[in-house]
């Protein structure tokens, strides 16, 4: 989880709580952007059934990749002999093996937006839940000696009580490998991705890449929603092989995109041109 995309969160939890009276003194519940795409994710069946899909197919594109030594997902970024080297996989924490959604519902329940002091209140309070299908996978991916690392933005602050977190829910941890790669754990460790994805591709055979927003892939995720398509069509081969995607409508780089990647911006104008950028139907007039 980063921080901007969290404030967008809290696009529509301008409400200084969930109520509000309505003109004729009812009391009307106030909406909020991210209601639907939170009681989905927290308890439709639907995305338990996506989510455990994927981690099933992640598993059968893992037991390809260790019957053949040329598979790999990250082929820029791995020098030779890669095919002799030991495998590992990448995965993304936040809302692709964790769900944080009873954070993402009590901003809806408390009618109040995204904080950075308070998320590492959060992350702190080890609360944090495991993805549909993601322990069965991982822990099935450990006991065939695959390596599994955790490129997160959770923050270096942030990752004892994500390890603890982490280990309580029974995720494979490294052994005597430092597996869980923070921002800023190293000085040129950013929010983008790709140079920490290189480092674990100088030692090891990656064969998965797995995560909920196109920066757990490439630093390519900043540009504009046509740009971003357009790095989709490219690498077309890779997704749903070596490179798989999880559903997240909470919150992500697909939501910058929609309004020019621009925080400084108002929550009402990012709104607006939300709804500007849709493409809609024109409907006929009625008689
Ligand atoms: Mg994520």
């Amino acid at each position: 989880m980063t921080f901007k995309p969290l404030l967008a969160l809290s696009a529509a939890a301008l409400a200084l709580s969930t109520v509000a009276a309505s003109a004729d003194g009812a009391q009307a519940t106030k909406q909020n952007d991210l209601l639907n795409a939170t009681l989905w994710m927290q308890q439709s069946v639907e995305h338990a059934a996506v989510s455990r899909g994927l981690f099933d197919l992640a598993k059968l594109r893992l037991d390809q990749a260790l019957a053949d030594k040329g598979w790999t997902a990250t082929p820029d970024k791995e020098g030779k002999g890669y095919q002799d080297k030991p495998v590992a996989i990448i995965t993304d924490l936040d809302e692709t093996v964790l769900d944080n959604s009873n954070y993402e519902a009590s901003l809806i329940a408390r009618g109040t937006s995204f904080s950075s002091k308070e998320w590492t209140d959060y992350v702190k309070s080890e609360t944090t839940k495991a993805m549909p299908g993601a322990l069965d996978f991982l822990k099935y991916a450990d006991s065939k000696g695959v390596k599994i690392f955790y490129i997160s933005n959770r923050t270096k602050d942030e990752e004892p009580a994500t390890r603890e977190n982490m280990k309580k829910l029974g995720f494979p941890m490294g052994g005597n490998v430092d597996t869980v790669l923070t921002k800023k754990e190293k000085p040129d460790w950013g929010s983008a991705k790709e140079n920490r994805i290189a480092s674990v591709a100088k030692d090891y055979r990656v064969v998965l890449l797995m995560g909920d927003n196109l920066g757990d892939f490439s630093d390519s995720a900043k540009g504009s929603v046509d740009a971003r398509h357009a790095f989709l069509e490219k690498t077309k081969g890779n997704w749903g092989k070596d490179w798989i995607m999880f559903p997240n409508p909470e919150y992500g780089s697909w939501e910058s995109a929609a309004f020019g990647g621009d925080w400084s911006k108002s929550s009402d104008q990012r709104r607006k041109e939300k709804i500007g950028g849709l493409k809609t139907w024109s409907a006929a007039p009625s008689n």
